[in-house]
């Protein structure tokens, strides 16, 4: 039978291609992207296998698809847990796991200091839920343990808190969840896999801003979550439900990011610590937030936490003279950008009052310890020596 040229056209680039490729021994030595919202079936059993757990595949692309599970269980390797899930960004990763985790009724205790995003939603949005979150320093376990009460379901903070570059003691706060009955969230995203893997202490689910390290390039937006598998598959009732699915040219560019992500994060880590350690010694620089100085209060937490002799990429520092000398510094910071994220290959500043941290109440920033003086630096892999020069010549003109 042959079809007419409607027909012929409306097929064009049509996957039934594939059938023909999987009779070869040559394989793509990269995945392929499948830009497909849905796969195809020659016969009514073959989706009822699938449903039904009878036989393995992909049915539509907002519940499973191939690029996003590929790049999940790289991660879920990564991070030493069994299983994993991507996002369309970290707020969907965040979210998504934590409605996963609690009801209406229910109670969590957070770290007061978390991405600004983060913090609105557990303030404001799930309160409307009538979920209640008490904040609490995770600097002092008695405080946590103080904040539990019988209804509290989860325990949620970030391996290195933004902007503040603070430490929890992981394996105490699990313990600490779990002996009553709550669950443990990690955001592991300033950390990376490279620098923490809060599984290995304990974390229920470690989460991750994937636009930040895992992408590494400032060029795609999405989310990650690892844990056990049990964990992961409650989430991913959740993600299906509400479409945070990750788009398949995303997945496959965190795929190829994840590929050189501890070539990145190594040297993003030594050169944050030579910026730290030369910020310290500036006169123009009040105090400086990195857990690899040795002089930060949380050093020896995080030595025995952190992998590979690594403090990570991100550092804080507040600026003597306050908004003015901060904004004086942003402003002649060359090739160092003003970019409100971090974590790309280039080195950049933020400023956390005035971006990430911007929905605090002044009182909160206060609160926090976040002064208008202070500016977030995320070192990139360019050569130490320049960023150093750089800097120092912003801060010579103050
Ligand atoms: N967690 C941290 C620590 C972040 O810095 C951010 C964003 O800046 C997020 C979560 C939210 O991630 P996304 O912007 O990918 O939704």
């Amino acid at each position: 039978m042959s079809n007419s040229i409607s027909t012929v056209l409306a097929h064009a680039g049509d996957g039934q291609a594939e059938k023909v490729l999987r009779q070869y021994h040559s394989v793509p030595e990269v995945q392929p992207v499948y830009m497909t919202s849905v796969f195809a079936f020659d016969d009514v059993k073959s989706v009822d296998d699938i449903y039904e757990g009878v036989d393995a595949g992909y049915v539509y692309s907002r519940m499973r698809h191939p690029n996003t599970d590929a790049v999940a269980q790289v991660l879920a390797e990564a991070d030493g847990a069994k299983a994993g899930l991507v996002f369309s960004s970290g707020m969907a990763a965040i979210i998504l796991s934590i409605i996963s985790a609690v009801e209406a009724g229910d109670h969590i205790v957070s770290s007061p200091v978390l991405y600004g995003g983060v913090r609105d939603y557990l303030e404001n949005e799930l309160r409307r839920f009538g979920v209640e979150v008490t904040f609490t320093d995770f600097s002092d376990l008695s405080n946590i343990e103080k904040s539990i009460r019988p209804n509290t379901k989860l325990v949620y903070t970030e391996t290195i808190s933004n902007p503040l570059l603070a430490v929890p003691d992981i394996p105490a706060v699990a313990a600490l969840a779990h002996k009553n009955g709550a669950l443990f969230f990690i955001d592991n995203t300033f950390a990376s896999p490279v620098v923490a893997q809060p599984i290995r202490y304990g974390a229920d689910l470690v989460l991750y801003s994937a636009t930040k390290y895992l992408g590494g390039h400032s060029d795609l937006v999405g989310g990650a979550a690892t844990g056990a598998a049990e964990q992961i598959a409650r989430v991913q009732k959740k993600l299906t439900l509400y479409g945070s699915t990750l788009g398949a040219a995303e997945s496959w560019l965190l795929a190829r990011s994840l590929r050189t992500l501890e070539l990145r994060v190594t040297r993003q880590s030594e050169n944050a610590l030579k910026i730290a350690e030369f910020l310290e010694r500036h006169p123009a620089v009040e105090r400086v937030y990195y857990p690899g100085l040795a002089s930060n209060s949380d050093h020896e937490l995080a030595k025995r936490l952190f992998r590979n002799g690594l403090y990570g990429g991100m550092l804080s520092a507040d600026i003597r003279g306050g908004v003015e000398a901060a904004t004086y510094v942003v402003d002649h910071l060359g090739f160092i950008k003003y970019v409100p994220s971090l974590a790309g290959t280039a080195t950049s500043v933020s400023y956390p009052a005035k971006t990430s941290h911007r929905a605090y109440s002044k009182e909160e920033l206060d609160k926090a310890g976040i002064s208008l003086g202070q500016l977030r630096f995320s070192a990139g892999i360019e050569a130490a020596d320049d960023i150093l020069a750089q800097l120092d010549e912003a801060l010579g003109g103050l």
